[in-house]
């Protein structure tokens, strides 16, 4: 809806492609109620970048990773550091606080404030310079770690320090953060690798911060200067001169501590003579200064790397081995997975492999790695490693020196954390402790204390992560929506403070201070050095106007929290789905937790979600961000309702179903399926258009085309027929509508004399499921299958008294006619599968349909899930019974590039295909890609042609970069995509397709 107080798509800022400048898409990823009209207006007239203060954008903003929720004053996407100074002098001129975000990945809340949000991920985040032989590199601010890194690979570099959500974070917030990750032993944190900043200052002055010595520091020094940065220079100077014991009285000996300003650095480094004030900027939490580039020093990247995992009978076995592990063996890391981990892990189809491969009795392992210059050092490491540590604590050992093998030891690593994230009760494992530090000499003490207060406040956590630099992680088990569960919260944050001191240790090594640990701060350094934060704050910001409040500020760690006692939640309708495994439709609205995991890109992150973020690069558009409106429509944060046909054009249309999210997102956010819910009740409340109702109804109308086939075919040739389409039904003049074949795969199957296996010889028999793609647009897919199969010996049928699948209702939000659907369809199917047949379809998104979308319609009724169960992908069906074992291949001299479904990604089964092409003789590249962008009707919407060929151009370049000699897909949609990704690509065919050429059928 381009109609707000919002510049349109043509005034903005150039980016590369953005798909809301095509004059039919009819969103601009910002809503209504545009606050502070006036503030608007100046700043627009003062800067290149955008300015949004619309109530989505306010929104969108309001959340980070973390358990809080501050709604800001307005957002700027800034262009140029000349964009960020004029933002922050006008804003310092009215005193109007400002708050410099980049991935919003924060898990203390340090990254939402009642500000003027500076968000330097849309147009500041290039990689300015590199030079390899110097090993440096500058860039801006809004730079994503992972990218960046991604450039640097081709000199053998690297941007050391590792955060585990590296893939959507930025330079300027490791910088805020004082970021580090799983190889902190070997790199410490980033403050190590900044050498200098560009710095936009409380007032707006643009400077650069960077060595200087510390007698040029006290020449510049002037605490009554007019000058901002003399006064800064002047407070510097004075704690190094003044400061320097009490500071070294209070830190933590640790290389895990990111709690207060950054001042043992500072006070450390003056002791040779010079400081460093880009570096006291790590770890500042934005309220400093404003980053806006940065250079960095490198790492190479290490020859090769081994692991091993140690296990033990107990938690706090392993903790008290973790000490002479980092002594005596010198390793990259030490990460710890728990019991809580392993036995969630333990239950999941996807990890149990995993924790199978562990010993019994395994109640904790430690991965320890070790960076090696070849493959002999590394086993040398490893080798030393075991031969002192197992026998005594540690009872046995794994070892994986293949990049495979250590991948799959990582993936143990991080298993269990989705399911401990996917928690959909009001209770859920929060952060507000879960990073503190302390020596490892003392890990084993602290963490039984831990547990103890843990057990003395009734609830649990799991310990995990970082156990080499002492950096345990922790989430207990909290309930913030009652009174109860938020004094929980800080008293298990008092006592753990009290713990973390008696132990020499910091409430934060990781994370960062916030709204979680802003108010601990005093008590971990004391008042004196307390006062010393506030006198440095001042100096920087005299107003308080960078980020308030936060590292010495007055935030309570009890206010401003996302779910809080006085949170209310009314759907505003009553849900049409089955909900019962997700705690309720109420469940899934809330379970975002906000790490920012659809933030990725596919390069850096691959899987499925998000594809409309991946083409965008908007907040709006990822996972994240419809989570949260949603959320925030249903909870009276928004003032709009979710069925406002407003905000389900702009919010909800633009997801475009794929699922990924449901397998992709460490939660399973299945927006998918709220979207599905969100649509429905929309239609109920405002109606359908034609279009929608066209859409819903495409399966029968594919009936209708088949029928009149040759005529339908041509008709849409004609001279202006596509034009007059778009105009008259909205469908995008850039695409040829399917083909429609006179001669349907029913007909064809029932001409050649239906089943060719008789029921004597049959190994199995399968209910080919006629579903409508294939039937009339695509019957050589079909054919195909057929051949296959009999090849293999199935016994094939088509069920004649099925219907479609409803599959096109349900993705438009007709839930009553896909249930209508599904109902028949169940009520067909089940009798044949209790008789022994299996269904099998060709089309994977109709597969999926009864897979798993069937029982969100019906309730997992005893028919609808006997028929979920025993229903497959024709290739999932050829590779889980190793149907493929009995065909004859001619071993074909081809290679394939396979690009999966998504729907089929989403419920794991993408992997079968490429193994059935590979059984029958092919060389396959398997794509890690998303969706196509199709997505049924959704890429050929005219308002959403240009969404979906931005989704596509991700897929194009994944294909051009495959060595493949053809391209195969199993969805039609992708097919279609694939089929116009230029003038004369053809349309790719189905894997099938190919299994029978190899299969001389
Ligand atoms: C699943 C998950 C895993 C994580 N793992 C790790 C980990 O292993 N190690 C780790 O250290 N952290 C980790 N984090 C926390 C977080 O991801 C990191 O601290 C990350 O580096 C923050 O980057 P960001 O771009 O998201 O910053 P934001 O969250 O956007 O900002 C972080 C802070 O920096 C400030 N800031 C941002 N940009 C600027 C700028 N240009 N100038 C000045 N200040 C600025 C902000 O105001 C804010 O206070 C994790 C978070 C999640 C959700
Ligand atoms: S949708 Fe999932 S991946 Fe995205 S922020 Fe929320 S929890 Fe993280
Ligand atoms: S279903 Fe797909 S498009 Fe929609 S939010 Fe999930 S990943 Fe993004």
């Amino acid at each position: 809806m381009a109609t707000h107080d919002t510049p349109a798509a043509d005034e903005r800022p150039d980016r590369d492609d953005d798909p809301a400048a095509d004059p039919r898409a009819d969103y601009d990823y910002v809503g209504g109620g545009v606050a502070d009209a006036e503030l608007v207006g100046d700043l627009r007239d003062r800067i290149d970048g955008e300015v949004r203060f619309d109530s989505y954008s306010r929104q969108l903003y309001a959340t980070d990773a973390s358990a809080y929720e501050v709604t800001p004053i307005g957002v700027v996407l800034p262009a140029s550091t000349a964009d960020v100074a004029a933002v922050v002098e006008y804003c310092a001129d009215r005193e109007i606080p400002v708050l410099p975000r980049g991935g919003g990945t924060s898990l203390a809340g340090q990254a939402v404030n009642e500000a003027v949000v500076l968000d330097f991920t849309t147009h500041m985040g290039e990689l300015v310079e590199v030079d390899p032989d110097d090993r440096r590199a500058r860039m801006q601010a809004g730079a994503v770690l992972a990218e960046l890194n991604d450039e640097l690979a081709p000199h053998g570099l690297k941007f050391a320090p590792d955060p585990a959500a590296g893939n959507r974070s930025t330079v300027g917030g490791a910088i805020g953060n004082n970021s580090t990750g799983a190889h902190s032993l070997k790199y410490g944190k980033t403050d190590a690798y900044v050498e200098s900043c560009e710095v936009v200052l409380a007032d707006g002055t643009v400077t650069t911060f960077g060595e200087v010595s510390l007698d040029e520091l006290r020449a510049r020094a002037d605490p009554a200067a007019e000058d901002l940065q003399a006064r800064i220079y002047a407070e510097v100077a004075r704690i190094v001169d003044e400061e320097a014991e009490a500071v070294r009285d209070v830190y933590p000996q640790l290389k895990r501590n990111v709690s207060g300003y950054n001042l043992d650095r500072l006070i450390a480094e003056a002791e040779d003579g010079s400081v460093n004030l880009a570096r006291l900027l790590a770890g500042s939490e934005g309220t400093l200064g404003i980053v806006t580039e940065a250079t960095v020093s490198l790492e190479p990247v290490p020859e090769t790397k081994a692991v091993a995992l140690l296990t033990y009978p107990d938690l706090l076995d392993a903790m008290a081995d973790v000490d002479d592990i980092v002594r005596d063996h010198d390793p990259a890391a030490v990460e710890a997975i728990d019991d809580v981990l392993l036995d969630l892990a333990r239950d999941t189809e996807e990890f149990a492999d995993v924790v199978g491969m562990l010993p019994s009795g395994t109640e904790t392992a430690l991965l320890v790695e070790f960076y090696a210059e070849d493959d002999a050092h590394g086993r040398e490491q490893v080798a030393d490693l075991l031969d002192d540590r197992v026998g005594d604590r540690a009872f046995d050992a794994l070892e994986a020196h293949d990049a495979d093998e250590r991948a799959q030891l990582w993936k143990l690593r991080k298993s269990g954390m989705p399911i401990l994230l996917s928690r959909t009760s009001d209770a859920k494992h929060i952060s507000f402790i879960e990073d503190t530090a302390v020596p490892t000499e003392n890990l084993a003490d602290y963490v039984a204390e831990f547990q103890r207060v843990l057990e003395d406040n009734d609830t649990f956590a799991s310990f995990y992560a970082h156990a080499g630099p002492g950096c345990m992680h922790m989430r207990p088990l909290v309930d913030t929506k009652s009174p109860a569960g938020v004094n929980q919260m800080e008293s298990i944050s008092d006592a753990v403070t009290d713990l973390v001191v008696e132990y020499g240790g910091s409430v934060s090594g990781e994370h960062g201070d916030g709204r979680a640990r802003t108010q601990w701060n005093r008590k971990l350094y004391g008042d004196h050095v307390w006062g010393v934060f506030r006198d440095l704050k001042t100096a920087f910001d005299p107003d308080w106007l960078l980020n308030p409040g936060q590292v010495c500020g007055d935030v309570d760690m009890t206010e401003n929290l996302r779910f809080d006692p006085d949170y209310e939640f009314e759907a505003g309708f009553d849900p049409a789905l089955d909900w019962a495994n997700e705690n309720g439709f109420q469940g899934m609205a809330e379970l975002c937790h906000g790490c920012g995991g659809c933030r990725g890109e596919q390069e850096t992150t691959g899987g499925v979600m998000c594809p409309t973020y991946r083409a965008a690069d908007e907040e709006s558009l990822s996972t994240r961000g419809r989570a949260n409106m949603l959320r925030q429509a249903m909870s009276g944060d928004l003032d709009q309702d979710s069925t406002d046909t407003e905000f389900v054009a702009e919010v909800m249309d633009l997801c475009i179903g794929c699922k990924g999210c449901k397998r992709d997102c460490p939660s399973e956010v299945d927006m998918a399926k709220l979207k599905a819910e969100v649509e429905h009740a929309h239609h109920e409340e405002h109606g359908a258009d034609l279009r929608e109702r066209l859409f819903s109804e495409v399966d029968r109308l594919n009936a209708v085309g088949s029928a009149l086939a040759p005529l339908s075919n041509w008709a849409e040739k004609l001279p202006g027929a596509r034009t007059l389409l778009e105009k008259t039904v909205g469908i995008a003049r850039e695409r040829e509508l399917p083909t429609f074949h006179r001669e349907s795969f029913v007909d064809w199957f029932e001409a050649r004399g239906g089943p060719r296996v008789s029921a004597a010889d049959a190994v199995r028999k399968v209910a080919l499921f006629p579903d409508a793609y294939t039937n009339y647009n695509h019957p050589e897919a079909g054919k195909a299958a057929v051949r296959v199969l009999e090849a293999a010996g199935v016994r094939v049928r088509i069920p004649a008294d099925v219907t479609s699948t409803g599959r096109p209702a349900h993705s438009k939000g007709f839930l009553d006619k896909s249930r209508e659907r599904a109902a028949q369809n169940v009520d067909a199917l089940a009798p044949k599968v209790e008789d022994g047949w299996e269904v099998v379809l060709v089309e994977p998104s109709d597969a999926v349909m009864l897979q798993s979308d069937y029982l969100d319609l019906l309730g997992e009724t005893t028919d609808a899930e006997r028929v979920a169960r025993n229903t497959y992908g024709v290739l999932e069906y050829l590779d889980r019974f190793d149907l493929t074992d009995a065909v004859a291949f001619d071993a074909p001299d081809e290679s394939v590039t396979y690009h999966g479904h998504c729907h089929q990604k989403a419920t794991k089964k993408d992997h079968h295909a490429a193994a059935v092409l590979d059984a029958a003789g092919y060389e396959v590249d398997p794509l890690d890609s998303g969706c196509c962008g199709m997505a049924g009707s959704f890429g050929y919407e005219a308002e959403h042609y240009s969404m979906s060929r931005a989704i596509g151009e991700i897929l194009f370049e994944q294909v051009e970069a495959s060595d493949g000699d053809v391209v195969v897909a199993p969805g039609a949609s992708c097919r279609t995509q694939l089929g116009d990704r230029d003038g004369d690509a053809p349309e790719p065919p189905h894997p099938i397709e190919k299994v029978a050429d190899a299969a001389g059928r």
